[in-house]
């Protein structure tokens, strides 16, 4: 790859404006179009968990500590982001749990994570809003929190100016060597092409669908909700024991042993997470739906078992529910052999398309964008 001094950056996720920072750090000049006024995929809908504790040992842990530093530098210049180390706790409710977060706190690499086990009290001193029935925790202080409806317009706000271009509402519909094609009709010339669609696979994106084969990259729909906002804080982000069945981190000798989960939570693969706002309100999810076509609408029965799992461990009723929606991502396929933890390919040459991250993607951008131009 070639790379001399003006880049087209397509799709105002962050991915797209993550290749449009490091890229401006290395002295390029940036056009950034989205089709939307403003980014409103998964980057926008996600919890703005900056999730290193469930990651895979190795490369995949390696990639989110990567990028969980870089957004922590980000944090200290742009305020915007909303950063903040707070850390999570993954709780237990049984011995079958807690089992397996005591192995994970064996890990070998459960330093790099700031991995801690919790008796119930001490999950309370950390985190004092869990007054539920719990059995233990274990804290991750590598976990952080950034403000996914925030975040984006803050980072355009901090390269704003000489060099970077923001264009709104342009759809890339023609990709030739050296220039993209908007809707408008208007040509953005260049010397190399980011191509960041998320899991918008048609399209510009259409014509490069063998490249996503290979990876058997695809898509997945979540359900999320928020609640008004809450006077206490939760110092830390909060998981529940139904996400050990589903993070590879939590692949361990225990995980075998885990209870079946309710039937809802089986059918909806839901898992709780939960995440306070920088205004108080509670991010709470998620589901994911494999097949298409996706459902819609949103599925209530989800959302009664994530309020009631939430409700247990605060020990208390939720506010009302101010806010609900759904959001896709697309991920590289679990099946193939020697998995990429996301999708990358020169599917032209000065056109490289990025994507696939998964539910990783929001921790990851930074870190992605980073290798893009390594
Ligand atoms: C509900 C939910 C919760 C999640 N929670 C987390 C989390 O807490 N932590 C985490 O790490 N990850 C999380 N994820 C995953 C993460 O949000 C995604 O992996 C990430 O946001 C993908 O970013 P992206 O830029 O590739 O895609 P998107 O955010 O979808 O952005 C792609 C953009 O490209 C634009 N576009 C597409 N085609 C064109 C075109 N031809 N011309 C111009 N513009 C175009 C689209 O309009 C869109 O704005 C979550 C995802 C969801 C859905």
């Amino acid at each position: 790859m070639r790379l001399t001094h003006r880049i087209v950056v397509v799709g105002g996720g962050v991915l797209g404006t993550m290749h449009a920072v490091m890229a401006r750090r290395r002295g390029y000049q940036v056009v950034h179009l989205e089709r939307e006024a403003e980014a409103r995929g998964a980057s926008v809908r996600n919890f703005g968990l900056v999730w290193v504790s469930g990651r895979r040992a190795g490369a995949e842990v390696g990639l989110a500590l990567r990028a969980r530093e870089l957004w922590e530098e980000l944090g200290g210049t742009v305020p915007g982001l909303g950063f903040r180390p707070a850390g999570s706790i993954t709780l237990a409710t049984d011995d079958a749990e807690l089992r397996v977060l005591k192995e994970a706190a064996a890990l070998p690499d459960a330093d790099r994570r700031g991995f801690e086990l919790l008796d119930p009290q001490a999950v309370r001193q950390v985190n004092p809003a869990l007054r539920g029935e719990l059995a233990g925790g274990l804290l991750c202080r590598a976990d952080a929190i950034i403000e996914p409806r925030q975040a984006l317009p803050a980072l355009r706000g901090y390269l704003n100016g000489n060099g970077y271009e923001w264009r709104p509402e342009r759809e890339v519909v023609e990709i030739a060597p050296n220039a993209v094609r908007d809707h408008t009709g208007a040509w953005h010339q260049c010397d190399l092409v980011i191509l960041c669609p998320g899991a918008t696979f048609t399209g510009v994106t259409g014509r490069y669908q063998a490249f996503l084969a290979r990876d058997r990259v695809r898509r997945v729909r979540l359900q999320m909700m928020q609640t008004a906002p809450l006077a206490e804080r939760l110092t830390t982000a909060v998981a529940n024991g139904e996400s050990l069945r589903y993070y590879p981190a939590y692949d361990l000798p225990g995980r075998p042993q885990l209870p079946p989960v309710p039937p809802v939570a089986e059918r909806t693969r839901a898992q709780l997470l939960l995440v306070q706002r920088a205004d108080g309100a509670l991010t709470i999810g998620d589901t994911h739906e494999y097949a298409e076509p996706f459902a819609f609408d949103v599925d209530e029965d989800a959302y009664d078992h994530l309020r009631a799992r939430a409700e247990a461990l605060l020990g208390a009723p939720i506010t009302r529910i101010q806010r609900r929606w759904a959001g896709v991502y697309s991920e590289v396929g679990p099946l193939v052999v020697g998995r990429a933890l996301y999708h990358r390919s020169e599917v032209e040459p000065g056109v490289v398309l990025v994507t696939g991250p998964g539910g990783r993607g929001m921790t990851c951008a930074p870190a992605i964008a980073e290798e893009t131009f390594r």
